[in-house]
Protein backbone atom coordinates (compact mmCIF):
# COMPACT_ATOMS: atom_id res chain seq x y z
CA UNK A 1 0.00 0.00 0.00
CA UNK A 2 1.33 3.51 -0.84
CA UNK A 3 0.13 6.93 1.82
CA UNK A 4 -1.31 9.91 0.22
CA UNK A 5 0.11 13.27 1.33
CA UNK A 6 -2.39 15.85 1.26
CA UNK A 7 -0.21 19.12 0.78
CA UNK A 8 -0.32 22.90 0.99
CA UNK A 9 1.27 24.74 -1.32
CA UNK A 10 1.12 27.84 0.28
CA UNK A 11 0.35 31.01 -1.42
CA UNK A 12 1.97 31.16 -4.44
CA UNK A 13 5.69 32.02 -4.21
CA UNK A 14 7.55 28.78 -3.26
CA UNK A 15 9.80 29.86 -0.62
CA UNK A 16 6.62 29.98 1.61
CA UNK A 17 6.27 25.75 1.39
CA UNK A 18 7.68 24.36 4.20
CA UNK A 19 10.56 22.26 4.22
CA UNK A 20 8.98 18.69 4.45
CA UNK A 21 6.29 19.84 1.40
CA UNK A 22 9.70 20.24 -0.66
CA UNK A 23 10.82 17.31 0.49
CA UNK A 24 7.53 15.16 -0.52
CA UNK A 25 7.22 17.08 -3.78
CA UNK A 26 10.74 16.08 -4.60
CA UNK A 27 10.15 11.91 -3.92
CA UNK A 28 6.59 11.56 -5.22
CA UNK A 29 5.70 9.21 -7.45
CA UNK A 30 2.55 10.98 -8.37
CA UNK A 31 1.06 14.85 -7.78
CA UNK A 32 -2.68 15.41 -8.16
CA UNK A 33 -2.60 19.42 -8.09
CA UNK A 34 -5.03 22.36 -8.04
CA UNK A 35 -5.13 24.83 -10.85
CA UNK A 36 -4.26 27.15 -7.91
CA UNK A 37 -0.91 26.23 -7.30
CA UNK A 38 1.64 28.55 -8.79
CA UNK A 39 4.16 27.80 -11.39
CA UNK A 40 7.18 27.88 -9.28
CA UNK A 41 5.76 25.76 -6.51
CA UNK A 42 4.91 23.05 -9.43
CA UNK A 43 9.21 23.59 -10.21
CA UNK A 44 9.76 21.74 -6.92
CA UNK A 45 8.42 18.71 -8.20
CA UNK A 46 10.40 15.46 -9.11
CA UNK A 47 11.09 15.21 -12.71
CA UNK A 48 10.44 11.62 -12.21
CA UNK A 49 6.96 11.92 -11.02
CA UNK A 50 3.95 11.78 -12.59
CA UNK A 51 1.81 15.57 -12.75
CA UNK A 52 -1.59 15.69 -12.97
CA UNK A 53 -3.58 18.67 -12.91
CA UNK A 54 -7.05 18.18 -11.61
CA UNK A 55 -8.01 21.55 -11.08
CA UNK A 56 -10.60 23.81 -12.50
CA UNK A 57 -10.08 26.22 -15.55
CA UNK A 58 -12.44 29.28 -15.86
CA UNK A 59 -15.32 26.99 -14.05
CA UNK A 60 -14.79 24.01 -16.29
CA UNK A 61 -13.91 20.86 -13.82
CA UNK A 62 -11.22 19.09 -15.60
CA UNK A 63 -12.00 16.16 -13.17
CA UNK A 64 -15.06 16.27 -10.98
CA UNK A 65 -14.25 15.55 -7.25
CA UNK A 66 -15.15 11.71 -7.25
CA UNK A 67 -12.97 11.21 -10.50
CA UNK A 68 -9.87 12.49 -7.86
CA UNK A 69 -11.23 10.68 -4.96
CA UNK A 70 -11.06 7.97 -7.12
CA UNK A 71 -7.75 8.51 -8.58
CA UNK A 72 -6.18 9.23 -5.22
CA UNK A 73 -7.21 5.64 -4.10
CA UNK A 74 -6.12 3.49 -7.02
CA UNK A 75 -2.70 5.37 -6.68
CA UNK A 76 -2.01 4.70 -3.35
CA UNK A 77 -3.78 0.89 -3.94
CA UNK A 78 -0.78 0.31 -6.48
CA UNK A 79 1.86 1.59 -3.67
CA UNK A 80 2.95 4.61 -4.93
CA UNK A 81 3.71 7.78 -3.03
CA UNK A 82 0.91 9.88 -3.79
CA UNK A 83 0.52 13.90 -3.33
CA UNK A 84 -2.62 15.86 -3.27
CA UNK A 85 -1.04 19.23 -3.79
CA UNK A 86 -3.67 22.23 -3.06
CA UNK A 87 -2.77 25.95 -3.39
CA UNK A 88 -2.40 27.58 0.53
CA UNK A 89 -3.81 24.74 3.22
CA UNK A 90 -5.12 21.55 2.17
CA UNK A 91 -7.87 22.25 4.82
CA UNK A 92 -9.14 25.56 4.42
CA UNK A 93 -11.76 25.62 1.72
CA UNK A 94 -9.90 22.96 -0.13
CA UNK A 95 -12.36 19.82 -0.14
CA UNK A 96 -9.81 18.04 1.63
CA UNK A 97 -13.10 16.40 3.86
CA UNK A 98 -14.35 14.57 0.86
CA UNK A 99 -10.90 13.13 -0.28
CA UNK A 100 -10.60 11.74 3.28
CA UNK A 101 -13.24 10.01 3.70
CA UNK A 102 -12.87 8.14 0.73
CA UNK A 103 -9.10 7.51 1.73
CA UNK A 104 -10.37 6.34 5.00
CA UNK A 105 -13.39 4.12 3.19
CA UNK A 106 -10.74 2.13 1.65
CA UNK A 107 -8.26 2.15 4.14
CA UNK A 108 -4.81 3.86 3.19
CA UNK A 109 -2.92 5.71 5.19
CA UNK A 110 -2.71 9.31 4.73
CA UNK A 111 -1.14 12.70 5.89
CA UNK A 112 -2.00 16.53 5.85
CA UNK A 113 0.81 18.30 5.56
CA UNK A 114 -0.34 22.22 6.23
CA UNK A 115 0.63 25.06 4.36
CA UNK A 116 0.38 29.17 4.27
CA UNK A 117 -3.24 29.58 3.74
CA UNK A 118 -3.94 32.91 1.32
CA UNK A 119 -5.23 34.94 4.34
CA UNK A 120 -2.18 34.46 6.29
CA UNK A 121 -0.31 35.09 2.85
CA UNK A 122 -2.57 38.38 2.32
CA UNK A 123 -1.98 39.94 5.57
CA UNK A 124 1.77 39.57 5.05
CA UNK A 125 1.26 41.27 1.78
CA UNK A 126 -0.57 44.28 3.25
CA UNK A 127 1.95 44.18 5.85
CA UNK A 128 -0.82 44.10 8.80
CA UNK A 129 -1.32 41.99 11.82
CA UNK A 130 -4.53 40.21 11.73
CA UNK A 131 -5.23 40.14 15.53
CA UNK A 132 -3.53 43.61 16.12
CA UNK A 133 -4.76 43.65 19.61
CA UNK A 134 -5.65 47.30 19.83
CA UNK A 135 -8.67 46.41 17.44
CA UNK A 136 -8.86 42.79 16.79
CA UNK A 137 -9.33 39.65 18.70
CA UNK A 138 -10.54 37.27 16.65
CA UNK A 139 -10.32 36.25 13.20
CA UNK A 140 -12.83 34.76 11.04
CA UNK A 141 -12.05 32.60 8.16
CA UNK A 142 -15.09 32.65 5.97
CA UNK A 143 -16.58 33.12 2.08
CA UNK A 144 -20.61 33.48 1.08
CA UNK A 145 -19.90 31.60 -2.65
CA UNK A 146 -20.19 28.63 -1.45
CA UNK A 147 -22.34 27.64 -4.54
CA UNK A 148 -24.55 24.78 -4.57
CA UNK A 149 -25.53 24.85 -1.04
CA UNK A 150 -27.01 28.04 -0.99
CA UNK A 151 -26.17 28.73 2.96
CA UNK A 152 -26.44 32.38 4.10
CA UNK A 153 -24.00 33.87 6.00
CA UNK A 154 -24.30 33.63 9.51
CA UNK A 155 -23.05 36.94 10.92
CA UNK A 156 -23.80 36.47 14.87
CA UNK A 157 -20.28 36.07 15.88
CA UNK A 158 -19.19 39.15 13.89
CA UNK A 159 -18.19 41.55 16.42
CA UNK A 160 -16.35 45.20 15.90
CA UNK A 161 -13.26 43.51 16.99
CA UNK A 162 -13.24 40.59 14.68
CA UNK A 163 -10.99 40.36 11.59
CA UNK A 164 -13.35 39.16 8.75
CA UNK A 165 -11.13 37.15 5.79
CA UNK A 166 -13.43 36.53 2.60
CA UNK A 167 -12.30 33.74 0.34
CA UNK A 168 -13.84 33.61 -2.98
CA UNK A 169 -15.45 37.12 -3.07
CA UNK A 170 -17.09 36.76 -6.33
CA UNK A 171 -16.74 38.78 -9.41
CA UNK A 172 -19.25 41.39 -8.38
CA UNK A 173 -18.09 43.80 -5.01
CA UNK A 174 -21.11 45.21 -5.40
CA UNK A 175 -22.98 42.11 -3.74
CA UNK A 176 -20.08 41.61 -1.43
CA UNK A 177 -20.58 45.52 -0.27
CA UNK A 178 -23.97 45.08 0.34
CA UNK A 179 -23.49 41.53 1.82
CA UNK A 180 -21.07 42.90 4.31
CA UNK A 181 -23.46 46.16 5.58
CA UNK A 182 -27.06 43.86 5.59
CA UNK A 183 -24.45 41.88 7.88
CA UNK A 184 -24.39 45.28 10.09
CA UNK A 185 -20.90 45.89 9.39
CA UNK A 186 -20.19 49.96 9.03
CA UNK A 187 -19.65 51.64 5.84
CA UNK A 188 -16.41 53.27 6.60
CA UNK A 189 -15.43 49.76 8.33
CA UNK A 190 -11.54 49.47 6.15
CA UNK A 191 -11.14 46.90 3.89
CA UNK A 192 -8.02 45.64 1.57
CA UNK A 193 -8.61 43.57 -1.71
CA UNK A 194 -5.38 40.98 -1.86
CA UNK A 195 -5.07 39.20 -5.04
CA UNK A 196 -2.72 36.76 -6.01
CA UNK A 197 -0.72 37.48 -2.93
CA UNK A 198 2.72 36.06 -2.51
CA UNK A 199 3.60 36.07 -6.19
CA UNK A 200 5.18 38.39 -9.19
CA UNK A 201 1.37 39.45 -9.50
CA UNK A 202 -0.08 40.74 -6.54
CA UNK A 203 -1.83 44.09 -5.80
CA UNK A 204 -3.20 45.68 -3.61
CA UNK A 205 -6.20 48.19 -3.00
CA UNK A 206 -7.51 49.75 0.19
CA UNK A 207 -10.99 50.56 0.69
CA UNK A 208 -13.86 50.42 2.85
CA UNK A 209 -17.21 48.59 2.88
CA UNK A 210 -18.89 50.96 1.75
CA UNK A 211 -16.58 51.91 -1.23
CA UNK A 212 -15.76 48.22 -2.19
CA UNK A 213 -18.98 48.54 -4.83
CA UNK A 214 -17.42 50.89 -6.82
CA UNK A 215 -13.79 49.15 -6.44
CA UNK A 216 -12.66 47.96 -10.16
CA UNK A 217 -12.00 44.51 -10.09
CA UNK A 218 -8.55 42.65 -9.47
CA UNK A 219 -7.50 39.54 -10.81
CA UNK A 220 -8.18 35.82 -9.32
CA UNK A 221 -7.29 34.77 -6.95
CA UNK A 222 -7.94 37.62 -4.62
CA UNK A 223 -9.66 37.76 -1.35
CA UNK A 224 -11.10 40.45 0.89
CA UNK A 225 -9.62 41.14 4.70
CA UNK A 226 -12.23 43.21 6.68
CA UNK A 227 -11.58 44.81 9.88
CA UNK A 228 -10.21 47.74 11.64
CA UNK A 229 -6.96 46.03 11.43
CA UNK A 230 -6.83 47.02 7.25
CA UNK A 231 -6.44 50.97 7.48
CA UNK A 232 -3.13 52.14 6.49
CA UNK A 233 -3.25 54.92 8.93
CA UNK A 234 -2.23 54.24 12.47
CA UNK A 235 -4.99 56.99 13.39
CA UNK A 236 -7.52 55.32 11.01
CA UNK A 237 -6.46 52.13 13.46
CA UNK A 238 -7.12 54.15 16.31
CA UNK A 239 -10.33 55.50 15.56
CA UNK A 240 -13.89 53.78 15.72
CA UNK A 241 -15.35 52.29 12.83
CA UNK A 242 -17.53 50.29 14.10
CA UNK A 243 -20.80 52.36 14.80
CA UNK A 244 -20.38 54.17 11.22
CA UNK A 245 -20.33 57.67 12.72
CA UNK A 246 -16.86 57.97 13.68
CA UNK A 247 -17.24 57.80 17.46
CA UNK A 248 -14.70 56.70 19.26
CA UNK A 249 -14.36 53.60 21.47
CA UNK A 250 -14.17 53.85 25.39
CA UNK A 251 -10.33 54.14 25.96
CA UNK A 252 -10.00 50.76 27.57
CA UNK A 253 -10.54 49.31 24.12
CA UNK A 254 -7.40 50.90 22.59
CA UNK A 255 -5.14 50.65 25.17
CA UNK A 256 -2.41 49.58 24.08
CA UNK A 257 -0.22 48.23 27.62
N1 LIG B 1 -6.94 26.21 0.33
C1 LIG B 1 -6.74 27.58 -0.09
C2 LIG B 1 -8.03 28.27 -0.43
C3 LIG B 1 -8.77 27.70 -1.61
S1 LIG B 1 -10.23 28.59 -2.01
C4 LIG B 1 -5.97 28.34 0.99
O1 LIG B 1 -5.81 27.82 2.11
O2 LIG B 1 -5.51 29.44 0.71
C5 LIG B 1 -9.64 29.67 -3.25
C6 LIG B 1 -9.63 31.11 -2.77
O3 LIG B 1 -8.49 31.35 -1.96
C7 LIG B 1 -9.52 32.13 -3.89
O4 LIG B 1 -10.77 32.41 -4.45
C8 LIG B 1 -8.99 33.33 -3.12
O5 LIG B 1 -10.02 33.97 -2.40
C9 LIG B 1 -8.06 32.67 -2.11
N2 LIG B 1 -6.66 32.68 -2.57
C10 LIG B 1 -5.91 31.60 -2.86
N3 LIG B 1 -4.65 31.96 -3.18
C11 LIG B 1 -4.61 33.32 -3.10
C12 LIG B 1 -3.59 34.29 -3.30
N4 LIG B 1 -2.36 33.95 -3.67
N5 LIG B 1 -3.91 35.60 -3.13
C13 LIG B 1 -5.14 35.96 -2.74
N6 LIG B 1 -6.14 35.08 -2.53
C14 LIG B 1 -5.89 33.77 -2.70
Amino acid sequence: MGKVYLIGAGPGDPELLTLKAARLLARADVVLHDALVSREVLEVISNAAEVIDVGKRAGRKLLTQEEINALLVSYAQKGEIVVRLKGGDPSIFGRAGEEIESLRKAGIEYEIVPGITAALGAAAAAGISLTDRRVASQILLTTFSRGTDGSVMDWGCVTSTTTLVLYMPGADYTEVSQRLLEGGLPVDLPCVIVSNAASSQQQLRWSSVGRLASEEKLPAPALLIVGRVASREIEELRSAFWDGEGKTLPPQHLSVS
